[in-house]
């Protein structure tokens, strides 16, 4: 056997391929779990199997069965987990739906089939099947997707369990972004890694099975299953505890906060500062007013802001609009831009990496997108600055809670403001989308944030959803920076990668 074949037992073989493919085989026939990209089919060949009778599926994501119908081009029945058969079949329904393209909070599911496989059989918890030399019990093992199945293979004498992405290796995962799902009545947007829980529960019932080897979908064939779990459960807890205790969540749900986890808190708070009188606030918008009562908006979420910036100038109290700045490309921020522009007639502003993609969010496929596209009137770059009225205003990329974020420092009267967008509350960090593509590693995503701010020294920050200005100390900052770089140690020995962003970004194909 060639050296992409690791042989279990007597009728039973992995091999391994873009996914581990399991082959029960008997003679010349063989049934398989899990098919890859196909490719399986020439080893096969090679192996003197001529017929696929079966493939059972154990998850629906793309990789685990875009081959399907080269496999099966003889024939041969599917099988997949009853909750995701429609996942497999109706795919089409799936991309088609506006659900899932715009205005996206939820992740579960993702990296959905692009063509429908059709199934003829599917399996619920505790069903069993007996095929050739091997006796087969579906168990129902949440976790990486939610309706993903472990087939128990009993044959010549094991227990072999296939357990799908639960797990990767001893102590390792294939990736966070799948543990994406909500908690405590929250959308999914908000769970980073929260299904973790479900991962190890899920293993913690097929070690319980008395399984002996574990054959994960993606990475090494496992034989000591209770070692390999252990050292999972605990780099999972060090990483979750590392992320809660900068999160941005503390300050907005502290109460579902403590409840993921009654032993940590956030490693820093910073103090609320009383709103400088020139500064005004409305839904997502913050707004700086002159001396001579002009306006520079920023971002506008919903018509509120619009009828409210309507009432001040019947009555007054603002003589025009001159600007609209925007933060970052999510819904809460850019739905009623097109009304603004309309109304308003001012010039939109933003930096270069936000604008790209509000002008044409056809191009892209990003959480809370809006289907609107926005035409920049002006594109800035990262420290760009300008003059506006009594203000200097000086644009960065601000990749924080997003990759397409900017900021905005704000000088003038006396006061340094620093428009952060949403990536910081007083309790930290607004990483909880896996989605938004928040890279790890000096000098990236947040670490370029914090590290900016260090320089910068601004007087205050503000964020789009929190009423009053923050001002983290530089020690705060530190800390922040820290528990970002233990974050990617611990995520080194978790990930099979030596980047932990390609186990973090869901958007990059892995080396
Ligand atoms: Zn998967
Ligand atoms: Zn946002």
């Amino acid at each position: 056997m060639s050296a992409t074949l690791t042989t279990i037992s007597q009728h039973l073989f992995i091999y391994r391929g873009a996914v581990n493919v399991g082959v029960i085989y008997r003679g010349e026939e063989a049934l398989l779990i899990d098919v890859g990209d196909g490719s399986v089919v020439d080893t096969l060949n090679e192996c003197g199997i001529r017929w696929v009778d079966g493939v059972l599926f154990t998850h629906h994501h793309h990789d685990q069965a875009s081959g399907t119908s080269r496999v099966l081009a003889g024939g041969g029945w599917t099988g997949a987990p009853e909750a995701e058969r429609a996942l497999f079949e109706e795919v089409n329904a799936y991309w088609n739906d506006p659900k899932n393209r715009w205005h996206v909070y939820h992740f579960r599911p993702h990296n959905v089939l692009t063509e429908p496989v059709p199934i003829h059989r599917t399996f619920m918890d505790g069903d069993t099947l007996r095929w050739a030399p091997a006796r087969i019990t579906a168990l129902h093992t949440p976790g990486h997707t939610d309706g993903s199945m472990t087939y128990l293979v009993d044959v010549d004498g094991q227990r072999i369990a296939f357990c799908g992405d639960l797990i990767y290796d001893e102590g390792k995962i294939l990736d966070l972004y799948s543990l994406q799902k909500g908690f405590g009545g929250l959308t999914d947007y908000h769970g980073f890694m929260s299904a973790w829980r479900e991962v190890v529960a899920s293993l913690r019932r097929i070690e319980a099975s008395g399984a002996t080897v574990l054959v994960p979908s993606h990475g090494n064939v496992i034989r000591d299953p209770k070692g390999a779990i252990d050292l999972l459960e605990a780099r999972l807890h060090a990483v979750y505890e590392n992320y809660l205790s900068t999160s941005a969540l503390w300050h907005y749900f502290p109460t579902l906060l403590q409840e993921q986890s009654p032993t940590v808190k956030p490693v820093a708070v910073a103090p609320s500062l009383p709103v400088p009188p020139f500064l005004r606030h409305v839904g997502t918008s913050w707004m700086v007013q002159s001396a001579s009562g002009r306006l520079l908006v920023m971002d506008c979420g919903s018509e509120e802001v619009i009828h409210q910036i309507e009432g001040w100038l019947a009555s007054g109290e603002i003589e025009a609009v001159d600007a609209l700045w925007i933060t970052h490309y999510h819904d809460d921020h850019v739905d009623a831009i097109p009304q603004f522009r309309q109304r308003f007639g001012c010039p939109v502003i933003a930096e270069e990496s936000v604008a790209q993609v509000v002008s044409n969010p056809d191009a892209w496929r990003l959480p809370c997108l809006s289907p609107w596209a926005i035409p920049v009137d002006r594109v800035v770059k990262h420290g760009e600055s300008w003059r506006w009225q009594e203000f200097t205003l000086t644009a960065y990329h601000f990749p924080g809670q997003s990759l397409y974020h900017s900021g905005l420092l704000v000088e003038g009267r006396g006061l340094r403001l620093f428009f952060c967008g949403d990536s910081l509350t007083p309790t930290g960090l607004d990483d909880y989308c896996a989605f938004n593509r928040n890279l790890l590693g000096e000098g990236v995503g947040y670490d370029f944030c914090l590290q900016l701010l260090h320089e910068l020294q601004p007087d205050m920050l503000f964020n789009c959803h929190v009423d009053a200005p923050f001002a983290p100390s530089s020690a705060d900052l530190k800390k922040w920076r820290e528990m970002l770089q233990q974050r990617v140690t611990l995520l080194k020995q978790l990930l099979p990668y030596d980047d932990p962003n390609d186990g973090l970004d869901p958007y990059r194909t892995r080396g």
